[in-house]
């Protein structure tokens, strides 16, 4: 199963992620998590992405997209994968398709986590104070959701037109949203 979780900053996905590939046994990609280590790593890719990431904006495509070819060209993932906050523009979507075509494969299924705005900051703030993330203050929150609903949500329309966006409610107990996300995941049939 080649699978993304789609939503908002704040809208469960990194939790709901954990239950998914649990359920498949395939890898967690969360392109999120991969950039934090390579800032505390102080690695190339880090320096370039960290003054994008301290503002909440988006890390050049380029940059996000040759480091996601490689993470699902690794053994690992070639029977499938759960991306996590990747593709994030249309040309990060249609990048992974070019990938994903030179082997004949496709993505299977984007879930998208829907969470009203209001709840998003309340549980982004929450955040902040629980992990200490730097991009989780205020300001920093209002630019990545401005960004998602400039640059990521029109990502959905080309995952609706082809049929396989599946839309799950992400408000509730985090046992309730897994409940409906795994209800989704056992419905699906692999693509190719
Ligand atoms: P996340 O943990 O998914 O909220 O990502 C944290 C930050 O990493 C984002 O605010 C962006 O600056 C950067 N980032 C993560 N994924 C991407 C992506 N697919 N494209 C561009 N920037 C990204």
């Amino acid at each position: 199963m080649r699978l993304i979780l789609f939503g908002p900053p704040g809208a469960g996905k990194g939790t709901q992620a954990t239950a998914i590939v649990d359920a498949l046994s395939v890898p967690h990609i969360a392109t999120g998590d991969i950039l934090r280590e390579n800032v505390a790593n102080a690695t190339e890719l880090g320096n370039r992405a960290k003054q994008y990431m301290d503002r909440g904006d988006l890390v050049p495509d380029e940059v996000v997209i040759d480091m996601i070819a490689d993470r699902i060209a690794r053994e690992d993932a070639r029977g499938g994968f759960l991306l996590d906050g990747f593709p994030r523009t249309v040309a990060q979507a249609r990048a992974l398709d070019e990938v994903l075509e030179r082997d004949g494969h496709r993505i299977d299924a984007v879930l998208r986590l829907l969470v009203p705005d209001d709840e998003l900051v309340t549980r982004l703030l929450r955040r902040a104070q629980e992990q200490g993330r730097s991009d989780d203050t205020r300001d920093v929150i209002e630019n990545r959701l401005a960004v998602y609903r400039a640059e990521t949500e029109p990502v959905l329309g080309l995952y609706r037109d082809r049929g396989v966006l599946h839309e799950i409610d992400g408000t509730g107990d985090i046992s309730e949203v897994r409940e409906r996300v795994l209800t989704v995941v056992r419905s699906l049939e692999p693509a190719a």
